[in-house]
């Protein structure tokens, strides 16, 4: 090996650990955005979870207070069509996944019905 072709080796090399660290840092910025993502689905998630138990328990409790039931009604629209708005699905299709910026056919027809 004469010295023209070490050279150009080592340039090689030196070109392609510079693709491996940008690659790299590619990578970490894509896994942060991952790590984001699940973070804040797993509240989400929480958020849902507590929402759903509080909801099955009013509907346990809330046998007798039929007086009531007209309010709750409006709070729950609300509700849900504020977490419509903040970009979950509330229908009973995908209810608590993300919508991705599309609306979807079945929580409009479900919000007009609940309305
Ligand atoms: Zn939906």
């Amino acid at each position: 090996m004469n010295k023209k072709e070490v050279f150009e080796q080592v340039s090689d090399m030196e070109e392609q650990i510079g693709q491996l660290y940008q690659q790299l840092g590619d990578l970490k910025n894509h896994m942060s955005e991952l790590l984001e993502e699940n973070h804040r689905l797993s509240l989400e998630n929480h958020h849902l979870r507590n929402r759903l138990d509080h909801e099955i328990a009013n509907e346990q409790a809330g046998d007798g207070e039929d007086a009531n039931g007209e309010v709750s009604i409006g709070e729950g629209y609300d509700n849900l069509a504020r977490l419509y708005e903040e970009g979950f699905h509330i229908c009973n299709v995908h209810f608590g996944s993300p919508r991705q910026d599309e609306d979807c056919l079945f929580c409009l027809l479900f919000l007009n019905k609940t309305k």
